[in-house]
């Protein structure tokens, strides 16, 4: 140790790291297939470790405290449904009585000497932005998840990748650049985003350098390809990608690259947490690092496998600040756990399904627009966009959705009883449903003016 400073050869066990989170391509040999003991075996045992580090967290001994709920009463996997959960507004409220950094972060900025360390923000659009500290070891353990995930989603060792990520006070730029760079040997060409690099010298680089990938949100990826088109260029024959690590509209990222496209979970704090398989039937959990719950988003009550509610995380590999039940109000729902086609026993969750915390109560159950919108534009003949409404008929509220269609005006009626028996399966309630053609409901959606489209309005107080 020089002068008192770790380097994070130093500050980090490497023979440790690799042996617990195995990177890829080994963790597809291995961990990939462990089976359900082994699986929860090891979970158990960092869970117990995670829970008496962030007892130590100023936050987490306030809260547990005030919850009657002490680390050592962990002992099965069962027992983290004692641990009360946070949101959000519970960070919000931290940060404001400890500026800038709130009392739940695991380390503090003089202990960078003694392990190298970083900070990024989340949020922001709303409200105040909420830091995380990251140790060295927590970055490390980051860049093999999303380097798991990039492998598995065709990304290979050696291949040139197009970052156009903003490299910001965000985590997700650095994310991916640590999985590229330090845990799946690609070259990476950082061209940030469009406002960096514009969208035309994008496409020239991925064409001179054969980039494999060019990681960047869907939309983005798909105006590329609407680029390549104008200079020229087929996206599909003249570009080399092999691998769509976007998240956007599968179909169409399919259609216009030729490449499979599968879907991945994760966000800021925590990084990469799920990914889907060439399967397809859901996305299965690194449960090394994580055991995820799935709680309805008011109550924060438990529920049952299959039932749609947000995901309450729990992350088990940090060292830096914990994420311990941290109620995220994502969306979606657990699988029982199973084997499944490609051979893992890795449990699954459904896909991102929208956001808890724009949730309608409709006589007495729990809807989110947002996933009305999921399942309804899943029906063959239904495009992407949609808007709902709550309103009163008589004494009694109801929920309708338009869904827009391309399919000619005669076939509206079959659509509409098809989308009503969907919403009914899922959802346990009947929903009206109503089909409308391309451009019909653009002045509620304001999908031409507003930065995002709108898909709800309440009507009952009208
Ligand atoms: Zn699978």
């Amino acid at each position: 140790m020089a002068r008192g400073i770790r380097r994070p050869h130093e500050s980090v066990d490497y023979a440790a790291l690799v042996r617990d989170y195995p990177p890829p391509p080994e963790y597809f040999e291995s961990a990939w297939y462990d089976d359900p003991d082994t699986i929860e075996h090891k979970q158990l045992l960092r869970l117990k470790e995670r829970a008496q580090q962030a007892y130590r967290v100023p936050f987490f001994r306030r809260n547990w405290d005030a919850a009657g709920f002490h680390p050592s009463q962990i002992e099965t996997l069962e027992d983290l449904w004692k641990a009360p959960f946070y949101t959000v507004d519970d960070l919000r409220k931290s940060i404001e009585a400890h500026p800038p950094l709130g009392d739940y972060q695991g380390v503090t900025p003089d202990q960078a000497c003694s392990e190298p360390m970083r900070v990024y923000m989340s949020g922001g659009t709303t409200g105040k932005s909420r830091p995380t500290l990251y140790t060295q070891w927590d970055r490390e353990v980051g860049g093999i998840l999303g380097a798991r995930g990039m492998y598995l989603h065709g990304v290979r060792p050696g291949d040139t990748i197009i970052n156009a990520w903003a490299y910001s006070t965000h985590n997700g730029a650095f994310n991916f650049d640590e999985s590229l760079y330090r845990w799946l040997n690609c070259l990476v060409l950082t061209t940030g985003s469009g406002n960096v690099t514009s969208s035309r010298r994008q496409i020239e680089l991925a064409r001179e350098y054969g980039a494999a990938a060019i990681l960047t949100t869907g939309d983005y990826l798909l105006h590329l390809a609407e680029v390549a088109r104008e200079m020229g260029i087929d996206p599909r024959e003249d570009l080399a990608i092999r691998a769509v690590p976007n998240v956007g509209d599968r179909e169409r990222i399919e259609e216009v690259f030729g490449v499979p496209h599968y879907a991945s979970y994760g966000f800021h704090e925590v990084q990469w947490a799920a990914i889907e398989c060439p399967a397809r039937q859901g996305l299965h959990i690194f449960e090394d690092a994580f055991v995820m719950h799935v709680v309805d988003p008011e109550t924060g009550e438990r529920l049952p496998d299959g039932e749609l509610g947000s995901l309450c995380v729990t992350e088990l590999y940090k060292t830096g600040s914990p994420q311990f039940r941290y109620n995220i109000m994502d969306l979606s729902y657990l699988m029982p756990r199973g084997q499944c086609e490609c051979g893992s026993w890795l449990r699954r969750m459904g896909p991102f399904a929208g956001r808890g915390d724009n949730m309608v109560k409709l006589r007495g159950v729990n809807l989110w627009p947002e996933a009305l919108g999921e399942i309804a534009t899943a029906h063959p003949k239904a495009t992407e966009d949609y808007f709902v409404r709550a309103r009163r008929s008589g004494n009694r509220d109801e929920m309708i959705i338009s869904v827009v269609s391309q399919a000619p005006e005669s076939e509206y009626e079959t659509m509409r009883v098809e989308l009503e028996a969907m919403l009914k399966e899922r959802l346990g309630l009947r929903i009206q449903a109503e089909v409308v053609a391309p451009g019909a409901i653009d002045d509620w959606t304001e999908i031409h003016t507003a930065p995002k489209p709108k898909r709800f309005r309440d009507e009952r107080d009208a």
